[in-house]
């Protein structure tokens, strides 16, 4: 059995002192100095990884003034802060080894919108997708923009002084920031906005901090002009953190805001913001045109520019390729051709008006260009996308591009560290060229993008961080690029901050860092917010980009094979766009819910990396120990898993423990393998640790009951009435209560087989199937059972037979058994393996007859190709479609009138089956616009059951939580007019439980359609 996991980093009793403490000054948020939250945030997107001591989730500004007036007191002033927002941050910006500030969990909110004065105050922890979501009804929008939109905060947005793409026409973070809010370390709340010459002159005759601030940097402004308008580039992008050059604003205002944008948490914690908001555009087109290489495509974009686009971004070939794999291609592919000969570039260039006349006239300049020119400039054809949902549909894949680049093969992976250069746009191709050269000749591949209309590239070196030599190259490549920007007048940090990188700085900005120096040191004179970043007061040491704790380094102590064996999990590259806001997206439901990092896939992820890591100190095998513990069964080790329960139940300490409690928050929904771009699978590696950890600790009953329902239902089926009254009166419902579940659902009393018999269907066999005549085989369709449809919606197989029949086909029922599914879910993998073996067995000898498979409930049929094929091997997992899919290939067969009149349908389709099976919902389409009736589909995040997350006693608030997140609006919506239909078993299930409403399954309107027609 697994050991128990102690070893691990305490926190300082320093910080053990600070938390105590701030809890007596009344500190309403939460403090962890859990070592499952401490790891979970020790990362961001960088390459590094360093553990905090404790962790801060501030209720209020007044929490923040405790934490900076008590961090100021004489026993503090060694203690480290730094401020954290979505953690995005490239470059460690947000990672710190003492306290994180974090404002994202409670300081969310949305203040005011003030639509007639274009203006908004938010909270800092407001995510940026979550404002423009709230003004969208105004018609207004926030614009500077940037990949990670749905999940980073605005806070964040200021303190790296944020843009992307457009920021040409839009500007930075701090072209929109109209006042901050910001509390400063010896506790003051500042409230900064431009100021006229009085109002400077009064507060520069203050003798407290916010004096002395404002006296420095006039000075400052006044004294080093020259050397300031010789070091800043003028650059669309500027330099972010302590912008001298913009002390003064275009009026000739003094404006502390543009020193603290960009800042990185090092100068203050900025609480709220008011800002400018902006129309939101009203027509748009994106051009994208194709090249036949990158160079071509960086080389013709000062020419489209010239078109008056509002913007253009380049994507090379390596990006494109990881998009054609991924989920998001569906809803761009039309635009993307294939050429005879791949392209190697594409631009992608925005065109914005006011109308739709204005907006066609630019296009029709652009086409005719396009036409005359034809080749030339390397250009191999251009699509154009029409309206705001075909134009967010590419920037979302322009988004995904950095997520993408992370999910390649092998242990070599993209990574960020001189991912965002800029130089001035016309040096760009000529840049790059020398940059490929440079990581030519260090033998590294890599994948790019930029915002070429700002000469900024985005660049990952496809490194091996785990391999010592090859982290050398950090370095190497660092040194190098840093020479490369200077040659052609750009910067290292063009978009993503400084971070760890700030170790260039002194030698970019010669003698002026002193001057930084300075300002650190009147607003943090020990050193306290984020140290070692953007500048020290004076004798302080920055940070060196090879000197701070790497993932890498801590990853490489798992031995490869273990590696290798939970490789579905060890990829996270840390982006976090599994931590998106939206709540009617389906990434990750226990995330939203819970609104802790630790629920989230990042935060499993990366618990289990330690985990493994904790495991692989301790000198033990995972892979090992779970091929032992399926050899030896259940009852070996049985007494040592009760001694190790009632430890546990006396308090004793596992690291195991806290992985479990973010284990069992997972729904096992699988949004995260669908839409991360890397592809972590938690429910697989969870199911995983599920084994091991009950290899050490007993499990709960409740898993025994789910994990054999599938084998037992067939038998309690034979008496439904038993059933049912039993589960239905009050000593039931306490017992199963009991156990740890609820709202079990009751049986239909119908018995499947018996009933199609008597319907004339029949049972299929490999000696029915051989029988069936050429023609009859060609109509033919093998239907897989599983159990929640055949033993509790018994109706809705019956109606999918007839459905069948009606549209001509001949459907045959195939013998109930197992499938698996709850085993795996619970982490019963032996049980799992066995089950799958002998019921893909079964289904490949039904499959041999040529009749194709079909099942009904998308989780238990996706079932087959994800974990049959990763516990069997591909081969061996049958090919079971989803009805739809099967239906839509069989479109011609289908009745050649229509029998719907165009009624209009919505359906909510299933989080698995969306996120994993995409095209899935566009087969029902296809299916119901061949039957002449329209199906339309909205977007939804989780019902919250996912198949039986939801009937968990510890679990059913947070499911209902999460129904009432996205689905209850739906289901409101449509009361009464029966037109909203859904897929999954789970859903309907939990839509009748709380709202009393029966959902139709796709499949059902449709035989109401032909029936009725
Ligand atoms: C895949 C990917 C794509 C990206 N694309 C872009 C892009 O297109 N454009 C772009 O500009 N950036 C981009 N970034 C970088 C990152 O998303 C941005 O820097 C973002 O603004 C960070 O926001 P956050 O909320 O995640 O902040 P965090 O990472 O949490 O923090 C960033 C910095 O701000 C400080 N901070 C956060 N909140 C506060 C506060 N309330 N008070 C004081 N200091 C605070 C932190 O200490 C830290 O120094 C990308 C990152 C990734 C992973
Ligand atoms: S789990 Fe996926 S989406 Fe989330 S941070 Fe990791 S790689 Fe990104
Ligand atoms: S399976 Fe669902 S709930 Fe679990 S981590 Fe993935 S997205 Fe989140």
């Amino acid at each position: 059995m697994i050991p128990r996991l102690t070893d691990r980093p305490v926190s300082d009793s320093l910080y053990h002192d600070f938390a105590a403490e701030l809890r007596l000054r009344g500190f309403e948020g939460e403090l962890s100095a859990s070592y499952a939250d401490r790891t979970v945030l020790s990362t961001d997107n960088s390459i590094y990884q360093v553990w905090p001591q404790l962790i801060a989730f501030p209720k209020h500004a007044d929490d923040l003034v405790r934490i900076a007036k008590l961090s100021g007191e004489p026993r503090f002033q060694s203690l480290k802060l730094a401020p954290r927002g979505g953690g995005t941050g490239t470059n460690g910006q947000s990672l710190s080894d003492g306290v994180i500030v974090d404002v994202s969990r409670h300081m969310n909110r949305i203040l005011e919108i003030n639509a007639e004065e274009r203006w908004v105050r938010v909270e800092s922890g407001v995510v940026k997708d979550q404002l423009n979501a709230a003004l969208k009804p105004y018609g207004l929008f926030f614009a500077p923009e940037l990949s990670t939109s749905n999940r980073a905060t605005i806070g964040g947005m200021i303190n790296t002084d944020a843009s992307g793409q457009g920021s040409c026409l839009y500007g930075k973070t701090r072209d929109h920031v109209l006042e901050l809010s910001t509390v400063l370390l010896d506790g003051t709340l500042w409230h900064s906005q431009p100021l006229a010459e009085t109002e400077l002159t009064a507060i520069k005759q203050r003798d407290d901090r916010v004096g002395s601030v404002h006296r420095l940097l006039d000075a400052i402004f006044r004294d080093d002009a020259a050397l300031i308008a010789e070091k800043f580039p003028k650059l669309n992008r500027c330099l972010t953190g302590y912008d001298l050059a913009h002390i003064r604003d275009e009026q000739g205002r003094f404006n502390l805001n543009n020193i603290l944008c960009g800042a990185e948490g090092t100068l203050g914690l900025v609480y709220e913001a008011k800002l400018n908001v902006l129309p939101i555009p009203r027509c748009s087109a994106l051009v994208n045109v194709r090249y036949t290489s990158f160079d071509a495509a960086l080389r013709d974009a000062p020419a489209l520019m010239a078109l008056n686009a509002a913007s253009i971004e380049t994507v090379d070939s390596k990006v494109l390729n990881l998009a054609r794999q991924d989920i998001i291609w569906h809803g761009v592919c039309e635009f993307f051709p294939d050429d005879a000969e791949p392209a190697q570039g594409i631009n992608l260039v925005e065109f914005l008006a006011d109308s739709e006349d204005d907006l066609e006239r630019q296009l029709a300049v652009v086409a005719d260009k396009l036409t005359v020119e034809g080749s030339a400039n390397g250009r191999c054809g251009h699509t154009v996308a029409r309206g705001a949902a075909a134009v967010n549909r590419i920037w979302g894949m322009r988004k995904k591009s950095v997520g993408l680049l992370g999910n390649l093969q092998g242990d070599k992976r993209p990574i960020p560290f001189v991912e965002d250069t800029a130089v001035p746009p016309e040096n760009l191709a000529d840049y790059i060229a020398e940059f490929r050269t440079l990581l030519d000749s260090h033998g590294v591949a890599y994948g790019m993008f930029g915002h070429v209309d700002a000469g900024v590239l985005h660049v990952r070196p496809v490194i091996d961080m785990k391999d010592p030599e090859q982290e050398k190259l950090v370095r190497a490549i660092t040194d190098g690029v840093v020479a490369l920007t200077q040659k052609y007048h750009g910067l290292l940090w063009g978009e993503h901050g400084k971070g760890v990188r700030s170790e260039y700085a002194p030698a970019f900005f010669g003698p002026l860092y002193s001057r930084l120096q300075d300002i650190k040191a009147e607003f943090d004179p020990h050193n306290q917010l984020n140290p070692g970043k953007i500048a020290t007061p004076p004798g302080g040491e920055l940070l060196k980009i090879d000197a701070v704790p790497t993932r890498g380094q801590h990853d490489r102590v798992i031995p490869i094979s273990v590696r290798q064996g939970f490789d579905e999990g060890l990829h996270c590259n840390g982006n976090g766009a599994c931590y998106n806001f939206d709540p009617d997206d389906a990434m990750c439901p226990s995330w939203k819910g819970t609104r802790e990092r630790r629920h989230s896939p990042k935060g499993r992820a990366s618990l289990l990396r330690e985990w493994l890591r904790q495991l692989s100190l301790a000198g033990v095998d995972p892979l090992a120990e779970s091929t032992r513990l399926r050899a030896t069964g259940n009852l070996a080790g049985l007494f040592g898993r009760l001694r190790n329960t009632l430890a546990k139940r006396r308090g004793e300490a596992d690291f195991s423990h806290e992985v479990m409690e973010a284990m069992q928050g997972c729904l096992a929904c699988k949004s995260c393998v669908g839409q991360c771009p890397v592809k972590v699978d938690v429910p697989e590696f969870r199911a995983k640790f599920l084994e091991l950890y009950y290899g050490r600790y007993l499990r709960p009953l409740k898993d025994y009951l789910i994990g054999s329902l599938e084998s037992t239902l067939p038998l309690v089926a034979k008496l439904p009435g038993l059933y049912n009254a039993a589960l239905d009166s009050g000593l039931g419902r306490t017992l199963l209560r009991r156990v740890g579940l609820v709202e079990s659902p009751l049986l239909s009393g119908i018995d499947p087989v018996a009933e199609l018999a008597r319907r004339g269907f029949a049972l299929a066999t490999p000696a029915r199937l051989q029988r069936l005549a050429e023609a009859e085989r060609a109509r033919a369709v093998i239907v897989v059972q599983d159990a929640f449809t055949s033993y509790f919606e018994t109706e809705l197989l019956l109606d999918l037979f007839e459905l069948l029949r009606t549209l001509g086909f001949t459907p045959l029922l195939a013998p109930f058994a197992a499938n698996g599914k709850p085993l795996h879910v619970h982490g019963f993998l032996g049980a799992f393996r066995k089950v799958a073996g002998s019921n893909a067995e079964r289904l490949r000898a039904l499959a041999a007859s040529g009749v194709p498979l079909v099942g009904l409930d998308p989780s238990m049929t996706l079932t087959y190709r994800a974990e049959y094929a990763k516990a069997l091997g591909k081969d061996a997992a049958p090919k079971v479609q989803l009805l739809q899919e099967w239906l839509a290939s069989r479109l011609a067969d289908l009745p050649k009138r229509a029998v719907g009149m165009g009624s209009g349908y919505t359906l909510l389709p299933h989080c698995t089956e969306k996120t994993n099976a995409p095209a899935a919902t566009g087969d029902w389409q296809k299916v119901f616009a061949a039957l002449g009736l329209s199906l339309s589909s909205k977007s939804t995040g989780c019902c919250g059951m996912a198949g039986t997350f939801g009937h968990e006693t510890d679990k059913r608030e947070l499911s209902k939580t999460l129904y009432g997140m996205s689905w209850a609006k739906q289901v409101e919506a449509d009361r009464g007019q029966g037109r909203l239909l859904a897929t999954g078993y789970s859903c309907r299930c939990q839509v009748e439980l709380i709202d009393g409403v029966k959902l139709a399954h796709p499949l059902q309107a449709l035989l109401q359609e032909l029936r009725s027609a």
